[in-house]
């Protein structure tokens, strides 16, 4: 156990929480970028990163995904159509540009001189920046028609971009997510979660950190949202695997499994190979919040983790 997680039995959450954060900035894992939620990554960090990420590979590589690159920017139309900004508009982050002239130029200079907001002399652009990296698969997938009898699997990664500033390390505004998709027939995508419940469990393990897997919601906004994450509840839509990083009470959920039924499937119309709307299902891996379980159990030194971990990562 590393100093702050024995700290936080006697502090609250949110000094906890920075206190770890604290001592990753002092011992050079993450950089301060003077944004909460938005920090440099060093060279042990990435490693860290890019050694789950061969792993996450290495359990997933027998069924065959195909992977698509997205950049981490969606088409704003699309996001239009996807109803994010119905379920969750606090979160979403929209890339906005000049588009002015001159005379407006000069007027944006003059509000930044004078320390005024400037920003209303920006119009939206054709971009919205990514929430989760399933979101633009869906209208790519829908374009390719009927799926085959075995409908599809897809391997994603992207940067996500979440409005949600805080002191907690693992509640990041700019994180990466990998995700595989299952697309398919509700018996298909079902047995890919349940496959992913197990595998998840399994490969966290592996890892050497204490885990569990829980019910959990999406974070839906307003009244009617609470009605939405209820019935998400209720009906076993979202499991997720939680491991403590700043909290034993409240752990941070690190990997999700996600049933989303035919909403992405009639919402972008992709019919599977007998006509029929198709079911998604999608198992999220919180890239950063992986790494920062793992320095806050192991240490955050990478030499001094124990060998059966270190072997898993890096052989
Ligand atoms: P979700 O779509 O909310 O289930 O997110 C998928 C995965 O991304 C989660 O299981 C987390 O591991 C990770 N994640 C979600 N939000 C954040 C965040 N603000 N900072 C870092 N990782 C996150
Ligand atoms: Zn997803």
């Amino acid at each position: 156990m590393s100093v702050a997680a024995s700290a936080t039995a006697s502090t609250s959450p949110v000094s906890a929480q920075e206190a770890y954060l604290d001592e990753l900035f002092d011992k050079g894992i993450l950089f301060d970028t003077g944004v909460d939620g938005l920090y440099g990554r060093s060279d042990v960090f990435e490693d860290v990163i890019q050694a789950f990420d061969r792993l996450i590979t290495r359990y997933g590589a027998q069924d065959r995904a195909t992977p698509i690159h997205f950049p981490p920017g969606i088409s704003r139309p699309l996001f239009e159509k996807s109803g994010y900004m119905k379920s969750f508009p606090q979160l979403a982050g929209t890339v906005h540009s000049f588009m002015g002239g001159e005379a407006d130029h000069c007027t944006l200079l003059a509000e930044l001189e004078a320390g005024q907001d400037w920003t209303g002399q920006q119009t939206a652009t054709d971009i919205v920046l990514t929430p989760a990296a399933c979101y633009p698969l869906y209208p790519t997938v829908a374009k390719r028609g009927p799926l085959p009898v075995d409908g599809r699997l897809y391997d994603l990664q992207s940067y996500c971009f979440r409005h949600e500033p805080s002191k907690d390390p693992a509640r990041m505004q700019m994180f990466r997510m990998r995700e595989y998709v299952r697309i398919g027939s509700p018996e298909q995508v079902q047995a890919f979660r349940e496959t992913w419940l197990e595998r998840g469990q399994a490969m966290m393990g592996s890892l050497g950190v204490p885990l569990k897997v829980d019910l959990a919601n999406d974070p839906f906004f307003g009244r009617a949202g609470r009605m939405l994450a209820n019935n998400q509840r209720d009906t076993g839509l979202k499991f997720e695997l939680l491991i403590p990083v700043t909290s034993e009470e409240k752990p941070t959920a690190c990997l999700s499994f996600n049933y989303h039924q035919d909403h992405f499937g009639s919402l972008w119309n992709i019919p599977t190979h007998n006509g029929d709307v198709a079911h998604t299902a999608c198992v999220g891996f919180g890239m950063e919040r992986v790494a920062l379980a793992l320095f806050k159990h192991h240490g955050t030194d990478t030499a001094q983790w124990p060998q059966a971990v270190r072997q898993v990562l890096w052989g």
